[in-house]
């Protein structure tokens, strides 16, 4: 794709971890590169699968570095979760999650119960949740054999961290998966799901949009279904050799955000 493509887009949606950072540190240029965008009047949304933290709080991480955002510029899975709930229909949830999905929830009118009125749950809703238990487990369980709708924030089957991975949604989603033989509605990337809500939020079609990450199975898998065009950045978990055994190929291949000053400074 020609720079001038990109160019003409109206809208950006970037991932954030690998992307915009590293864990706590930020990808040197991200902030400029935000900047350049904003003066050029484009749209953007930062998009993570993390459905742990609240908008909020990403919204202070990105202060911290010195990207200034709204609250309504951020979109985390359980924040899309919410918002797909919302248009099925109301009723009550059984969250495996951290607050940022039960405030998520609780945001759009939903009432989460506690593990002891589990069975009585419409929707059982899954993502990272590192306070687990095999009390929650089961009532989670229980729910979905009496018909609660299994739905799950992320499939990410890990969750990377500077010292090495972690469990993450994907691995939890599985137990229950396993445990029930349902499989869930999944939300967040590489679903087009979270893709449509996205393009909702930013007022645009597909056409008009890039998405900027770090991932190809995630990011650029969900860029592709959603017939979004796929920017990859190398800053993150992708390395080029891995774009070799990789049948996805992202229209665009920058080395880090930094890329898109360049991009959009050669007119
Ligand atoms: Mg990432």
């Amino acid at each position: 794709m020609h720079n001038e493509a990109l160019r003409e887009k109206k809208g950006f949606i970037f991932d954030l971890d690998g992307c915009i950072y590293v864990g706590n540190r930020p990808v040197q240029g991200a902030r400029e590169a935000i900047g350049m965008l904003r003066e050029g009047g484009k749209k953007i949304l930062f998009l993570t699968n993390n459905s742990t933290k609240t908008p909020k709080e990403y919204m202070e991480k990105l202060a911290g570095m010195g990207i200034e955002v709204c609250e309504h510029e951020v979109m985390t899975s359980s924040v899309a979760t919410a918002m797909y709930l919302k248009r099925l229909g109301g009723g009550d949830c059984f969250a495996l999650g951290e607050q940022g999905l039960v405030k998520a929830l609780q945001g759009e009118g939903f009432r989460v119960l506690g593990t002891e009125e589990a069975r009585r749950a419409t929707y059982v809703v899954c993502g990272l949740d590192m306070h687990l238990t095999y009390e929650k487990l089961a009532a989670a369980c229980h729910a979905i054999q009496n018909g609660a709708r299994f739905i799950a924030t992320n499939t990410d089957p890990r969750l990377p961290l500077e010292e090495g991975y972690i469990p993450g949604a994907g691995s939890i989603v599985e137990a229950l998966a396993t445990a029930t033989g349902v499989r869930p509605t999944v939300i967040g990337k590489p679903s087009k799901r979270i893709m449509s809500i996205a393009l909702r939020l930013l007022g645009l079609k597909s056409s008009e949009v890039a998405m900027v990450g770090d991932t190809l199975k995630i990011d650029m898998a969900a860029a592709r279904r959603a017939g979004i065009t796929g920017v990859l950045v190398l800053s993150g978990s992708t390395k080029v050799e891995d774009l070799e055994k990789s049948r996805i190929r992202p229209e665009v291949i920058i080395p880090s955000v930094a890329e898109l000053q360049e991009i959009f400074a050669k007119k």
